[in-house]
């Protein structure tokens, strides 16, 4: 896989329906796509529509150990309604005995660099174990979800992993997400109606007042510009 590859599979794709686009790398990257899920509406969306594609595709989730009741209500549901059990990954223990042990419970709150420590083991760790052996990595960024996301591409390299990200999910609005969650009836994360439109680790995570930027409930004591975990950083 290489950035020449990606912007060539963008070029090509940019113009085509979500559901062209997933079937797309499902032909042709059966073994070595896979979703990962943060089990909130963008996800569920991706779930629903490439399991009605593939049921045998390979959707993970990043259990970091701090998550809400309500995350692991929606991944049950979700593994009811299509009969599967998603893959999860967990943290090193002792990676977060050690975290513990040096910064306490919510040293997180600190400074960005313990949050990021944090992120670092509960996350990013698990998510390199996750995306190893694959060349495509499926996610349920929007480029209106914050100012960190507005020049992401349907189709990109990610220098980091070393591997394409595909955002298919790319061009949609929020009212896109929910008309499709009703009318797909698929099971989502009832944080959403308590004023969460994004959803992460519990203490990381706040609803948002109206007006407030859709991520301004993630790490809410820094500024916009940080505010992601490594995940999806260009
Ligand atoms: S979102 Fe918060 S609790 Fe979760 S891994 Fe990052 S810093 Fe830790």
């Amino acid at each position: 896989m290489s950035k020449e590859i990606a912007e060539k599979l963008n070029e090509e794709l940019k113009n085509k329906s979500t559901n062209e686009v997933i079937e797309y790398f499902l032909k042709h990257y059966k073994y070595s796509s896979a979703l990962s899920s943060s089990l909130a509406a963008e996800d569920q969306v991706l779930t629903d529509v490439i399991l009605k594609i593939n049921k045998d595709a390979k959707i993970f989730t990043l259990d970091t150990g701090r998550l809400h009741p309500e995350t692991y209500d929606v991944m049950d549901a979700t593994n009811l309604k299509y009969n599967i059990k998603m893959d999860v990954y967990f943290p090193n223990e002792n990676d977060v005995q050690e975290l513990y042990k040096t910064q306490g419970v919510n040293g997180q709150y600190e400074s960005i660099e313990k949050r990021k420590t944090c992120c670092g083991i509960r996350k990013i760790e698990p998510l390199k174990r996750a995306l190893k052996g694959l060349d495509i990595w499926f996610t349920g960024v929007r480029a209106s979800q914050s100012i960190t996301r507005t020049d992401m591409k349907l189709v990109e390299y990610d220098e980091g992993f070393k591997l394409i990200k595909v955002n298919a999910l790319i061009n949609w609005n929020e009212d896109d997400v929910w008309d499709y969650i009703k009318e797909n009836k698929v099971p989502y994360n009832k944080l959403h109606d308590k004023g969460f439109p994004s959803i992460g680790c519990a203490p990381c995570t706040r609803p948002v007042k109206a007006g407030e930027d859709i991520r301004a409930g993630r790490w809410w004591w820094e500024n916009p510009e940080h505010k992601e975990c490594g995940l999806h950083k260009k």
